[in-house]
């Protein structure tokens, strides 16, 4: 099942998404996503409105904690940051490709929606870079998760664009500053239930005015979703609604020779077979 988290006469709602993409049903009792996490009985019997006719937000507006990031998750994105020289991570070649799982976080407050603008922090970075990345969100919660248990505690996706001031990033070498300024962490448009992404066939795709930048599949990810899972859940208690970034592949900004960060007025899309495509552009 494909769920957003709609404007519609002034409330926020939530509602199931039909196939075509085309309608919302909404739910009755249920305005939050986060309810839906913990196992809320799901009522679509409440009225069906046309997607044309209400404001899509993020799934998840203002997650419940920190989300959770994974950098440098793909090999090929590994080697264009590390070569890029603003990966504070790594001395060079020999250690571009990690050997545990980079966890870091963005603030819940980065988050915005599909079509909301990806704000220029003019006058702090100069190096606004995109990263698509599917985004796993927790379920069932727990700590110690055991690797052969992980995909049990897996609700569904997301897509998160980890938006990036590589300056920053790079200046601050822990990567937080650089990641979680206000609406660094556009969402959605969807979120979906585990069954509608595969995670051997299934990948994500993005697109910068209309050029396709990064195209990778799930299946080359370093530490996968059960690794992360059980890496993360070793000393932290999992809760419903934990989002975990899965990391970007390659085909950033910084990966090309010049760099070709973000400007105003730029439009990044980025899309999941199942879950859709999200859409935000820089002012
Ligand atoms: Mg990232």
């Amino acid at each position: 099942m494909r769920f957003a988290t709609v404007e519609y006469k002034g409330k926020v709602l939530v509602g199931v998404v039909d196939k075509a993409g085309e309608s919302v049903t909404l739910l009755k009792g249920i305005t939050d996503m986060n309810d839906v996490f913990r196992g809320a009985k799901v009522d679509a019997s409440g009225e069906k409105v046309a997607l044309s006719a209400v404001t899509l937000k993020a799934p998840v507006p203002l997650p419940l904690r920190n989300i959770m990031c994974v950098g440098k998750n793909y090999i090929e994105h590994a080697k264009e940051f590390t070569a890029s020289g603003f990966d504070s991570s790594a001395s060079g070649a020999a250690d571009a490709i990690p050997t545990a799982p980079i966890i870091f976080t963005k603030v819940p407050q980065s988050v915005i929606g599909p079509g909301e603008a990806i704000l220029y922090p003019i006058g702090v970075s100069e190096q606004l870079d995109y990263e698509a990345e599917l985004a796993v969100i927790i379920g069932k919660g727990g700590k110690g998760i055991p690797l052969a248990k992980t995909m049990d505690h897996v609700w569904g996706y997301t897509i998160v664009n980890d938006v990036t001031a590589r300056d920053i990033q790079g200046k601050h070498k822990q990567w937080f500053l650089g990641k979680s300024m206000d609406t660094f962490a556009p969402m959605g448009p969807f979120c979906v239930t585990a069954d509608e992404v595969d995670l051997k066939t299934g990948g994500i795709k993005c697109w910068v005015n209309g050029e396709l930048r990064q195209d990778a599949k799930f299946s080359d990810l370093i530490f996968d979703v059960p690794t992360l899972i059980a890496t993360i859940s070793a000393g932290i208690t999992l809760m419903p609604g934990d989002i975990i970034a899965t990391g970007t592949p390659v085909g950033v900004g910084i990966g090309f020779k010049p760099p070709r960060f973000l400007k105003k007025g730029d439009k990044i899309e980025m899309e999941v077979a199942g879950i859709g495509r999200l859409s935000n552009h820089v002012a």
